[in-house]
């Protein structure tokens, strides 16, 4: 039986988390969308984050003495997941705190690494970031293929490439760098390597032009002769040993798959409200055949929703999810931009105006079909799993 039981401590949560989307989330957002660029790390909304208690570790602490966190369910987490990207999907990874790579230095990482690298976001002095850098120009769904190496020397490793699209990298304290000891042997030969920002040889750091998600900064860097101490691959020589270079960066993915999908079910009904709401203050909705359009839409959001919330709970159940995690991100993604399309083809002129919701909404939410794993990828990991398409 499958059930999505939601207790008034998760309702309280989101109901919290909805309360502060519309006051600090969507603001912030939509004044990042105008200035055409992310949110500078001095900005108030930061120090307010770290106010409230974001942008800190999940990690507990030195021998795991510090205040025990109880992680929420992982349908607890999709559930917020959703209602913050309802309100503004950017300005959630905008938000500072170990991000994506810290689900690979909790899993993997040395004891060691975990105090140096996610000390500091136990109790932040400052707005902190960090973050994952495996996509480089030449390599992205196929991350097997990059080209940024690591070579070793009496003192540790060396390492020479250049990565793009890598969400806040130049305000990361540190970043998670997948390189590989030989291009040519494939994903067995990378390894991951935690950098810190001030290694000389880390440079050229340079804030794309992106078409949406304008609150965070995706930004493309070089690595010429970046000297990294044996100390900071991830996992240490132990690990080094077992090869599992490419399980860390694959585990930061699967991990992040149906949240994706929530983000994208978050940011589909919001364009769905949006949508309504103009079609109700314009009359549009007494035409029938608008109405049947939204009332197509809101079913098919519903369906993406209910497969994301299945793949975290089967996640909950510690059961296996590999194929739902993809169709939750595949068919969520897909959705949410057919919602914004609808809606901005509802509200007509007035979206093309460049200064409404939904025209923002439909730029934002392609990025969701991209990151993490684009549309093509999942479908053909769900056809691998089940029909037996080669690896
Ligand atoms: C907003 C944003 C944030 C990002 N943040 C990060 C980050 O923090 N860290 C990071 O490392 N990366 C990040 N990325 C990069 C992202 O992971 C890559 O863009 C993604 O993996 C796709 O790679 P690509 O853009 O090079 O497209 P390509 O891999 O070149 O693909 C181009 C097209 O070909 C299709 N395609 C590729 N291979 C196949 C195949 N075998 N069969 C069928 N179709 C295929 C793809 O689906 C796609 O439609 C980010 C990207 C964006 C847009």
């Amino acid at each position: 039986m499958i059930e999505f039981r939601v207790d008034d401590e998760t309702r309280a949560r989101i109901e919290a988390t909805r309360e502060l989307g519309r006051s600090e989330f969507r603001p912030a957002g939509l004044e990042a969308d105008r200035n055409g660029a992310p949110l500078p790390p001095d900005h108030p909304f930061f120090a307010r984050c770290l106010a409230r208690g974001e942008g800190r570790t999940r990690w507990p602490g030195p021998g795991g003495g510090g205040e025990a966190r109880k992680p929420p369910s992982i349908v607890t987490m999709l559930l917020l997941a959703e209602e913050l990207a309802y309100w503004d999907r950017g300005v959630i990874i905008a938000t500072p705190g170990p991000g994506l790579p810290e689900t690979s230095v909790l899993s993997m990482g040395t004891e060691e690494q975990k105090e140096r690298f996610l000390g500091p976001f136990l109790a932040p002095d400052k707005p902190r970031w960090a973050c994952f850098a495996m996509t480089e120009p030449g390599a992205g769904s196929d991350a097997a293929a990059i080209r940024t190496t690591a070579r070793k020397d009496a003192d540790g490793w060396i390492l020479n490439g250049a990565k793009c699209f890598i969400g806040s990298a130049s305000r990361s304290d540190w970043i998670l760098v997948q390189a590989t000891l030989d291009p040519a042997r494939g994903r067995e030969a990378q390894r991951a390597f935690l950098v810190e920002r001030d290694t000389p040889g880390l440079g050229g750091f340079k804030i794309e032009k992106k078409m949406g998600l304008k609150a965070y900064e995706s930004t493309s860097f070089t690595l010429e002769d970046v000297r990294v101490p044996a100390a900071n691959l991830l996992g240490g020589e132990a690990r080094y040993e077992r090869k599992a270079g490419f399980k860390a960066a694959m585990q930061t993915f699967n991990a992040g798959r149906p949240v994706i999908g929530a983000n994208a079910v978050g940011m589909a009904r919001a364009a769905l409200d949006e949508a309504l709401r103009f079609a109700r203050e314009t009359r549009l909705l007494d035409r029938d055949r608008v109405r049947d359009r939204i009332e197509a839409m809101a079913r098919r959001v519903r369906k993406a929703r209910l497969v994301c919330l299945r793949a975290a709970w089967l996640a909950d159940q510690r059961r296996g999810n590999i194929v739902e995690a993809s169709m939750a991100k595949a068919l969520a993604a897909q959705v949410a931009q057919e919602a914004t399309h609808l809606g901005l083809e509802l509200v007509g002129i007035v979206g093309a105006s460049g200064d409404n919701l939904i025209e923002k909404l439909y730029r934002d939410v392609k990025a969701m079909d991209i990151v993490e794993g684009t549309g093509q990828i999942q479908r053909m990991i769900i056809a691998r799993n089940l029909v037996g398409l080669p690896r």
